[in-house]
């Protein structure tokens, strides 16, 4: 077992503190990885403060991690010492379920363990980024290409890959309309990733004050959600609507703005029910999902891609004793637009 230091959540309700976890002995298809940063995702703030139900404690969350590798399992043959890797919201999966066939393992018909306050095939729970090293099966290992400075690229294993995977399912691209709703750490590389895709980008953010953010994201249009006429205007307009709000929202008015067989997809993962007329899903064949991140070969698709296009996240780089601050910050939309950890803080 390896010691490292890593930031947790001793509770629901006490600040992330300092304390030290033990990774696994590296298995034969196992990879350590040197962590040199790890971007802060509003999950990890639903995940330590309970709201998706009770969790163990103490608890270190993390998802968006990149670093290089230290050491492999004598079977590794996906990953060597040195490379510049990352690591996703899963670390572990049946692998032989149709969904994990088929490089789906997001949709793991088993389970798909989350990187972090899962309960792993071993019967451990997940300890996430939030710390100097981790180790995970090298099938869950991302190459991050070299062209993407390091510092930066973290909050692609989440944010991106979240926002790729159903801009490709519903084939955004030119001539089709994408509206991003919340143009926080999800929803600003969202825009920046349908942009380069080639779509007509909307941002509907709460107020105008993010506005020139947002065109020099890639957004064409953008709207306060807080004047009711932009609901007027906006109706039928969009053929995909991409809610990554991490609050309760009227769905039904953002439903309205869908064009004629267009879909609304609920990325944001706030814990209430949702409640929905069927009339207006009805009369315009209009559809409502939900995404969940991404398989590995669609996350590391969108790594390459990200590099062909430069597209990169906007990122606050900030100490591990910063994080409470940070949690604050995030929870009152006051985040530019992604914090991420230096892991050298935790040494
Ligand atoms: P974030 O950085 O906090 O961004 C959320 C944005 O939503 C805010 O910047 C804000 O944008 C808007 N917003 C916040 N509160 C609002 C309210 N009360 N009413 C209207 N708009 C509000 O969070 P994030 O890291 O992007 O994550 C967003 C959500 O996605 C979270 O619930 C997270 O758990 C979930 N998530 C889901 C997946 C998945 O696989 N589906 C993956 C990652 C995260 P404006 O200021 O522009 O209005
Ligand atoms: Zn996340």
């Amino acid at each position: 077992m390896l010691t490292v230091n890593a930031y947790a959540a001793p509770s629901a309700t006490e600040p992330l503190g300092p304390t030290t976890i033990q990774r696994r002995d590296l298995g034969p298809h196992d990879v350590l990885i040197d962590i040199a940063y790890a971007g802060i995702c509003h999950s990890d703030i639903h995940t330590v403060r309970g709201h998706w139900g009770p969790i163990t404690y103490p608890q270190v969350v993390g998802h968006e991690i990149v670093g290089f590798v230290r050491e492999i399992g004598s079977e590794v043959t996906k990953h060597t010492v040195g490379d510049r890797v990352g690591v996703g919201c899963e670390s572990n999966s049946c692998g032989h379920c149709e969904q994990c066939r088929k490089g789906e393992e997001v949709y793991c018909l088993n389970t798909a363990v989350q990187t972090y306050a899962a309960e792993d095939y071993d019967g451990t729970i997940t300890q996430g980024g939030y710390s100097q090293a981790i180790v995970v099966n090298e099938n869950f290992v991302l190459r991050v290409p070299e062209s993407l400075p390091l510092e930066k690229v973290a909050p692609l294993l989440c944010a991106g890959i979240t926002l790729y995977s159903p801009l490709k399912h519903w084939n955004a691209g030119p001539g089709t309309k994408v509206a991003v709703v919340g143009m926080g750490g999800l929803g600003h590389v969202g825009v920046k990733l349908a942009h380069a895709l080639g779509a007509e980008v909307t941002v509907l953010s709460q107020s105008l004050s993010k506005e020139e953010d947002g065109k020099r994201f890639g957004a064409d249009h953008y709207y306060a959600t807080s004047d009711p006429e932009t609901f007027e205007k906006l109706a039928g307009e969009f053929d995909l609507v991409l809610n990554t709000v991490s609050a309760k929202l009227d769905i039904a008015r953002y439903v309205n703005l869908l064009a004629v067989d267009g879909t609304l997809v609920l990325l944001g993962a706030p814990s209430e029910n949702i409640s929905l007329p069927a009339m207006p899903l009805i009369g315009g064949r209009r559809s409502i999902s939900g995404s969940a991140n991404g398989g590995i070969p669609i996350t590391q698709k969108m790594l390459d891609f990200c590099a062909e296009h430069d597209v990169l996240p906007e990122t606050e780089l900030i100490d591990a004793d910063q994080i409470n601050e940070a949690y604050e910050r995030v929870l009152s939309s006051d985040v530019r637009y992604r914090f991420v950890i230096d892991a050298k803080s935790f040494a």
